[in-house]
């Protein structure tokens, strides 16, 4: 199939374009003049993109926490109490209530142009919840054609039942991550370390315990507290820390002299009205970034938004809007440590979003209001409708 357009090819911005898929890959991307024999679909003037990756999302719960929202608002505190109401609802919600609240979020991300999105768990806190969790989501991931990749976060919140911080620790690394790990549950171990959750002796203990069971880590880190969790990530070989809205430049720092990407999360920080992440300083300094969207119970609840969070990586974060694109597309799969996805060259595979919009610039001026109007997995084009 050779795809063609007299409109632009992003982030690079070919125009016109053509790119050629075979076996679900993209083979050869160039100018329709030189482009090889195929069946043509021509996509006129739309904007095209690589399917945007949403490396952070929180899809299995339960309940409904817009009061607490509203609370905070009006000058109530972000506490863990938020993080364990949901933790009780998910508990008593049965299988078949929380397959349909996961399948209906995916479904909303797929159709707002994210093809890939990284699910976690972490609203169970116990052993057989949190593997309840991550089965959930494979299940439903079956049935869909979005591509999903799992992360435990058995380290979400202290639970209720737990006698202490460190006793916890030692569950979730002595007793949970292998379980994970043997029944291949997960790719990711997540930990949220910041005052309040996670300390970094705790959230350490954990990243041990993950590499050494063969699962790569990620951290929510220096969101309400610089505490030195995105130095920690580093130092864990993480593939990503997320949030960064208290990193300084000293921790700018660290991370772009690391493999570590930084993954930006604006979305809730305009929900909590909390700081910015570093956005600028960290690119300036090569740091690899991501934008994703965090959608959760809590804090952000669109699971279909990751146009809006280009649009506030462009806006809010001070980025270009070549940059939140590639934050989210490229930036994304890098995060999730994928080199053959949220790209567009060859090999990579045929994951393409054609957008109902001319130019990129979009994201920015229609902040969150960008839809697809067409989109492929590996070179396979999905019903957008359902
Ligand atoms: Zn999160």
């Amino acid at each position: 199939m050779l795809l063609t357009g007299s409109g632009r090819l992003a982030p690079a911005g070919l125009s016109p374009w053509a790119l050629l898929v075979r076996d679900g890959r993209i083979a050869w991307i160039g100018s329709p003049s030189d482009a090889p024999e195929d069946e043509r679909v021509d996509l006129g003037s739309a904007l095209v993109t690589p399917g945007l990756v949403d490396s952070h999302t929180h899809p299995v719960y339960a309940g409904d926490r817009s009061d607490e929202a509203a609370a905070r608002l009006a000058g109530a505190p972000y506490t863990d109490g938020g993080i364990l109401r949901t933790v009780r609802a998910t508990r008593l919600a049965d299988d078949a209530t929380l397959d349909r609240l996961v399948e209906v979020r995916l479904r909303a991300a797929l159709s707002a142009g994210t093809t890939t999105v990284e699910c976690k768990s972490g609203y169970g806190l116990s052993l057989v919840e949190e593997v309840r969790h991550l089965r959930i989501i494979g299940r439903v991931a079956d049935a869909l054609p979005i591509r999903v990749v799992r992360t435990f976060l058995g380290a979400h919140a202290l639970p209720p039942e737990a006698a202490s911080m460190a006793a916890y620790a030692d569950e979730v690394a002595e007793v949970m991550i292998p379980a994970v790990a043997h029944e291949r549950l997960a790719e990711f171990v997540d930990a949220f370390v910041d005052e309040g959750f996670f300390d970094l002796e705790a959230a350490e203990r954990i990243g041990r315990a993950a590499s050494a069971a063969g699962l790569a880590v990620r951290l929510h880190a220096e969101q309400l507290q610089r505490t030195g969790a995105a130095e920690l990530g580093v130092r864990l070989g993480a593939a990503s820390v997320d949030h960064l809205e208290q990193l300084d430049a000293e921790g700018v720092g660290a991370l772009a002299a690391s493999n570590t990407v930084a993954t930006l999360l604006p979305a809730p920080a305009v929900v909590l009205r909390d700081s910015l992440p570093p956005a600028r300083a960290l690119i300036d300094a090569g740091a690899t970034v991501a934008i994703a969207s965090d959608a959760n119970a809590g804090t952000f609840g669109d699971f279909g938004a990751m146009p809006l969070a280009v649009g506030l990586g462009a806006t809010l974060l001070g980025m270009t809007v070549t940059e939140a694109l590639t934050a989210a597309t490229s930036g994304g799969a890098s995060a999730l440590r994928r080199d053959d996805i949220g790209a567009l060259r060859p090999g990579a595979a045929a994951d393409l979003v054609a957008w109902d919009e001319e130019h990129e610039g979009a994201f920015a001026l229609r902040l969150g209001s960008v839809r697809p109007s067409r989109i492929w997995i590996s070179g396979k084009e999905i019903d957008v409708s359902d």
